[in-house]
């Protein structure tokens, strides 16, 4: 394969990426994702090696010092990354990669890998997103008014990303997804790639 299929799925924060991601992944359980880093503290029900290596700011550093990140970024007052070796291995084993990173993380990303593709998901509305924050219930009242706030400036950043897909029924939006996913398979240099199209086709008489 010689051009990857690097997926970036960005939303403000309760927008619904974790909740997409994990219904694609279920779905198709050949999708690999990229498994971040972060000083971020863990949250009830999150796993150590599932959700995020959570790490201390000292090993963060160690990891940015030793450039074993292929992009890192400071989101909501503490710092995500990605290890550049999520992309290698996807790319050695030939795997649709999934990446839940924030607006800059994208930017950063699409710079060195100019093929990913990348997708916004959006809430239905203002109302609707403070409630599915809420709900979640995983934020202190001044966490959820910060991540509000970033909200606001991300929503300002779409005009950067290649597809925007409301995130209303859930169903539905894992299903655009797929459309995108599916679509950037049959381009006519992934294809090439991937080794679909029997040559012969164009040399048989
Ligand atoms: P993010 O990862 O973008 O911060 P989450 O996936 O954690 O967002 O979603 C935030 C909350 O909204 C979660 O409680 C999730 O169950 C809920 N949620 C996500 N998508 C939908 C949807 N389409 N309809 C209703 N609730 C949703
Ligand atoms: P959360 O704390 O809600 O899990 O994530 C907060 C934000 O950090 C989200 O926008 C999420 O997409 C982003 N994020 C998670 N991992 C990474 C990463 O490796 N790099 C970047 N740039 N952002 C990330």
């Amino acid at each position: 394969m010689g051009i990857p299929l690097n997926v970036i799925i960005s939303s403000p924060s309760g927008g619904g990426k974790s909740t997409v991601i994990r219904r694609l992944r279920r779905k198709h359980p050949e999708f690999m994702y990229s498994l971040s880093v972060t000083t971020r503290k863990k949250r009830k029900g999150e796993r150590d090696g599932v959700h995020y290596h959570f790490i201390a700011p000292d090993e963060f550093q160690e990891l940015i010092d030793r450039d074993e990140l292929l992009e890192w970024a400071e989101v909501h007052g503490e710092r995500y990354g990605t290890p550049r070796a999520n992309v290698a291995e996807a790319y050695r084993r030939k795997r649709i990669l999934l990446f839940d990173i924030d607006v800059q993380g994208a930017a950063s990303l699409k710079h060195s890998e100019p093929s990913a593709v990348s997708i916004f998901l959006l809430p239905p509305s203002w109302s609707v997103l403070k409630q599915r924050l809420e709900a979640r219930g995983s934020e202190t009242t001044a966490r959820l008014k910060k991540r509000l706030e970033t909200a606001r400036w991300e929503l300002t950043r779409i005009s950067e990303y290649d597809y925007w897909i409301t995130n209303d029924q859930l169903s539905a939006c894992v299903t655009d997804c797929e459309t995108v996913i599916r679509a950037e398979l049959l381009t006519r240099e992934r294809q090439r790639d991937f080794g679909r199209i029997d040559k012969r086709l164009l040399t048989d008489k």
